[in-house]
């Protein structure tokens, strides 16, 4: 039996014992929608979520964790209105809409890679699922869920009566009024399914489907996603808070309509990074990236530190004292623990050392860690360990290490040598931390594809060559080509 872990249930509204549904623990991550960098306010949802993969992961549960990437379907009001972020994006940049999402995509993919971010085992993307949404459209026709207007195919959310139910919606709120879009809707709450295309614009990505020439609607891509690829309930599915009153409602009541079953055991929802009180949001003016803190000199793990500063579910204020406050605080800890090799097990009881310390602070940390993913606690018991001058600096060392396997700070790669804070700076060199994630089989995927597309090189093919890194990118495999011809691949 692994140790307890609790987690704050979105759905309940209370922590609760986390208990798998299936022998692998399904995670669905709602990713991001591809037409701009992601900023750190979204990094620091996927940070979150890193964290409660690595805490399973460290109590022996196997996990299949699915992280989407959406590039296409996301309007740019959530009232089903307005263009689709991607075609206008698209446009602005003077790029093509599968250019502008094969683009952010790998920039995203890079992003994870800085933050040592576990990979997930598959990044599905929603152009690839159309079948997929269509059947489940279809499926929700049949069971008499579904409407037809001039503008698409809507869920009907009278005919679901727990909807709502889930964000505690307040029912007077969603009645129609002044200030809800209804266009041909029958209620402000329904949602589209399926948009038909423009009839006064052509779009760049659209289907023919039973009902017309069109897209999907946003929410039902992670719901066709999330169920091609985990056994229902999906045990965990996690994102941000302000996925809680729309998305997630909806993703529910087309779910549990389309299977008659309950969709999802646990809603994990991170809270926002805030900056001058207000959301960090990609159409604001707030909007933070990773490579704008590279090029401040912070590295993307003192990022990863800054985020435990607070509990995930809580908001975290962004500002450039507290980001170098983090930065210090990282390099005081790759410092501390730098300059002995003395690896050993603190655990070993060859050792001659076995201070009762050790087991007791790692206890703490893990304690803090299970208790619903309480980082500024299991960083204070870190610390602990780190500064106490009582315990050998190699079973420090050790301890750190274990505590690393889910802060993935890589806390032990600290150079002794002067030249630390450029070592641990800017991008570094290759990482292949999460190469020990992957099974076999898609490691021996991974190589065999980057051979097919060195070949394709060789042959000066481009169009397979690039066709083959996007599908590489699909496991998270970052491919690079090299002046002297050979490709360097992380992954
Ligand atoms: P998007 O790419 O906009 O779909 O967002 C990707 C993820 O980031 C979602 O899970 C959002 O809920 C989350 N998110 C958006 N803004 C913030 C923020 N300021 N802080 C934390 N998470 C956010
Ligand atoms: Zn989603």
């Amino acid at each position: 039996m692994p140790r307890p872990l609790y987690l704050y249930n979105t759905a309940a509204r209370a922590k609760e014992l986390f208990a798998p549904q299936h022998d692998t623990v399904g995670l669905y991550c709602c990713g991001p929608t591809v037409y701009n960098y992601a900023h750190i306010g979204n990094l620091r949802t996927y940070i979150f979520e890193d964290i409660l993969k690595r805490a399973l992961l460290s109590l022996g549960y196997p996990v299949r964790h699915i992280l989407n990437i959406t590039d296409v379907g996301h309007l740019v009001s959530d009232a089903d209105a307005g263009e689709d972020k991607m075609e206008k994006s698209a446009r602005k940049e003077g790029k093509s809409v599968w250019e502008l999402a094969a683009f952010y995509t790998q920039k995203f993919m890079e992003n994870l890679h800085d933050l040592n971010i576990v990979q997930a085992d598959l990044f599905p993307k929603a152009t690839d699922h159309i079948p997929q949404m269509i059947a489940m459209v279809r499926e929700l026709e049949t069971r008499g869920f579904t409407y037809r207007t001039d503008d698409g195919i809507y869920f009907d959310t009278t005919k679901f009566p727990a909807y709502g139910e889930f964000a505690r919606l307040d029912p007077d709120s969603i009645r129609p009024g002044e200030r809800v879009a209804m266009g041909a809707k029958r209620s402000p709450t329904d949602f589209a399914l399926w948009k038909f295309s423009p009839k006064s614009s052509k779009r760049q990505m659209e289907w023919e489907s039973p009902w017309g020439v069109g897209f999907p609607g946003w929410h039902i891509e992670c719901s066709a996603m999330s169920l091609a690829y985990l056994p229902q309930p999906i045990d965990i599915h996690a994102g941000g808070s302000d996925h809680v009153r729309i998305h997630h409602t909806n993703e529910i009541a087309q779910s549990e309509a389309a299977t008659g079953r309950k969709f999802v055991r646990f809603w994990l929802h991170g809270e926002f990074l805030v900056i001058d009180r207000a959301k960090m949001a990609k159409s604001g003016g707030n909007f933070i990236t990773l490579d704008s803190l590279k090029n401040e000199h912070i590295p993307p793990l003192a990022y990863r530190l800054f985020c435990f500063s607070a509990h995930y579910a809580s908001p975290l204020t962004y500002s450039p004292e507290g980001i170098k406050g983090a930065k210090a605080s990282y390099f005081n800890l790759l410092r501390s623990l730098a300059g002995t090799s003395d690896v050993a097990d603190p655990g070993d009881p060859a050792t001659n050392y076995y201070p009762e310390a050790i087991p007791r602070i790692l206890d703490d940390f893990y304690q803090a860690v299970y208790d619903d993913l309480n980082m500024p606690k299991a960083m204070a018991a870190l610390w602990e360990i780190v500064h106490d001058e009582t315990i050998p600096p190699g079973l420090r060392r050790a301890a750190a290490g274990k505590a690393d396997e889910i802060l993935g700070l890589d806390l032990l790669a600290g150079n002794p040598q002067p030249s630390l804070e450029e070592f641990a700076g800017i991008s570094g060199p290759i990482r292949v931390y999460s190469a020990g994630m992957l099974t076999d089989l898609q490691k021996r995927e991974i190589v065999t594809k980057v051979g097919e597309r060195q070949r394709a090189r060789g042959d000066k093919n481009w169009a397979a060559a690039d066709s083959l890194r996007q599908e590489l990118l699909q496991f998270g495999a970052i491919v690079k080509d090299l002046s002297d011809g050979s490709a360097e691949v992380t992954f």
